[in-house]
C-alpha cells in the first residue's frame, strides 16, 4: 500500500490544513508546467494528487487509516511467522463494507497489491527469493578519490541461516508436505464478485510443514551479520557518485540470487584542495618582495608530488594561474589546478625597513 502520508511528508496526525499546506507546496514544485519533459516530476505530481485526494477527504482517509493499521505495509523478506494471512483478507473485505466510496485508481492499486503480494508467495513457495538489495552511505577520504583504491565497509545484511541452510527447519526435524494445499503453496477460493488464489495460510505457501523450527534462524531461514565487504574506489571519484557492487546485497533463499549493494560516496573535504568537477583550486600565500621582483614557488600537488610555479615580476594580488593537468584523472579526463596567490602585507617591520619603504615611496613611481 503507498503511505498517502509519507508521499505529502506529513505526520499521520496532520490537520487538514498542514495536509493541505505540504500538498500545496509540493503540487507547485512538481508541477508538469514547471517541469516539462520531466517524467519523474510527472509520476511524482500524479501521486501527490492521489495522496492528497484520499488524505484530504476526512472519510476516505478514515478508510485508508483502517487499512493501513492491518499492517499490510509490506513483507520484509523473513516470512514465516510475521503474520496470519487469513486475518489481513478477512480485515481487508470489512474494509470494503459499507460507505465504501474510493476512488476506482484507488481500488485498483489496493487489489493489485494483493496480487503482486500472491506472485510475491508463488514465488516463495517453489523457495527462491532473491536477496533484496543493500543502499549505503560511505565517506572516503580526500586521497582515496584522488588516487583511487580500496576500502572496508561494514554492511549489516541478511544471510542464510548456517545452520538450517535456509530451509528454516531444525537439524533432523520432519518436514511433511502441508496437509491443507498439498503441497501446492497456493489456496483458492471466491469471495464476493473476485476469485483469489492465494498463499496457503497453514504453511505461509511453503507447501511444506516443519515439525520443528530451528533453533538459528527462528524458522525464517535467514539469520543477520554484519560483514566486511571490499570496495573497489575509482580514480576520480566524487560526491554523489553511486558504486554498485553485484551479489553484495541480502542474501536470496533458495537459489533466489542475492541482492545488491550500493554504495553512496561522499568525498571528505581538503583543508588545503577544493574541488570542483575534475579542477583543484588553491591559495598560495606570497611575500610583498615576491610579488613585485617576482618568484619560482613550489608547491603541492594532489599527488603528492611538488611542482615549480614561476610567479612574475609585478603579479597583482588574488592572480591565479593555470597548471595544466594537475587536476582530478577521471574515466579518461583530465582537470587542471587553479592556484591564486595572495600577497601578504607584513604587520610588523623594523626601523631599517620603514625607512627604506618610504624611500621606495618616494622614488615617485606611485599611483594614487
Ligand atoms: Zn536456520
Ligand atoms: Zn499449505
Amino acid at each position: 500500500m503507498k503511505d498517502y502520508y509519507k508521499i505529502l511528508g506529513v505526520s499521520e496526525n496532520a490537520t487538514q490544513e498542514e495536509i493541505k499546506q505540504a500538498y500545496k507546496k509540493l503540487a507547485m514544485k512538481y508541477h508538469p508546467d514547471r517541469n516539462p519533459g520531466d517524467k519523474q516530476a510527472e509520476e511524482k505530481f500524479k501521486e501527490i494528487n492521489e495522496a492528497y485526494s484520499v488524505l484530504s477527504d476526512p472519510e476516505k482517509r478514515k478508510q485508508y487509516d483502517q487499512l493501513r493499521k492491518f499492517g499490510y505495509t509490506g513483507v520484509e523478506g523473513g516470512f514465516p511467522g510475521g503474520f496470519n494471512f487469513e486475518d489481513i483478507f478477512s480485515n481487508f473485505r470489512t474494509g470494503f463494507g459499507e460507505g465504501f466510496n474510493f476512488g476506482d485508481s484507488f481500488i485498483d492499486d489496493l487489489l493489485n497489491q494483493f496480487f503482486d503480494r500472491g506472485e510475491f508467495f508463488r514465488k516463495s513457495r517453489r523457495g527462491a527469493v532473491k536477496g533484496e538489495d543493500i543502499h549505503i552511505d560511505v565517506e572516503i577520504p580526500f586521497s582515496t578519490a584522488v588516487s583511487g583504491g580500496e576500502i572496508y565497509v561494514d554492511v549489516p545484511r541478511k544471510e542464510v541461516c548456517n545452520v538450517c541452510g535456509g530451509t528454516g527447519a531444525k537439524p533432523g526435524a520432519k518436514v511433511t508436505t502441508c496437509p491443507v494445499c498439498n503441497g501446492s503453496g497456493m489456496v483458492s477460493e471466491v469471495k464476493g464478485m473476485f476469485a483469489f488464489s492465494r498463499p496457503c495460510p497453514r504453511c505461509y505457501g511453503r507447501g511444506k510443514i516443519i515439525s520443528e523450527v530451528c533453533y538459528n534462524c527462528g524458522g525464517t531461514g535467514q539469520v543477520s551479520r554484519l560483514r566486511k565487504i571490499k570496495v573497489k574506489i575509482p580514480q576520480g571519484v566524487d560526491t554523489g557518485t553511486t558504486l554498485r557492487i553485484r551479489g553484495e546485497g541480502e542474501q536470496g533463499i533458495g537459489g533466489g540470487g542475492n541482492g545488491d549493494l550500493y554504495v553512496h560516496i561522499k568525498v571528505q573535504d581538503d583543508k588545503f584542495f577544493k574541488r570542483k568537477g575534475n579542477d583543484i583550486y588553491v591559495e598560495i600565500p606570497i611575500n610583498i618582495a615576491q610579488a613585485i621582483l617576482g618568484s619560482r614557488i613550489r608547491i603541492k600537488t594532489i599527488y603528492g608530488n611538488k611542482v615549480e610555479l614561476t610567479i612574475p615580476p609585478g603579479t597583482q594580488n588574488g592572480t591565479t594561474f593555470r597548471l595544466r593537468g594537475l587536476g582530478i584523472r577521471n574515466n579518461g579526463n583530465v582537470g587542471d589546478m587553479y592556484v591564486t596567490v595572495k600577497v601578504e602585507i607584513p604587520e610588523k617591520i623594523n626601523e631599517r625597513q620603514k625607512r627604506l619603504i618610504e624611500e621606495f615611496a618616494k622614488e615617485g613611481n606611485l599611483k594614487y
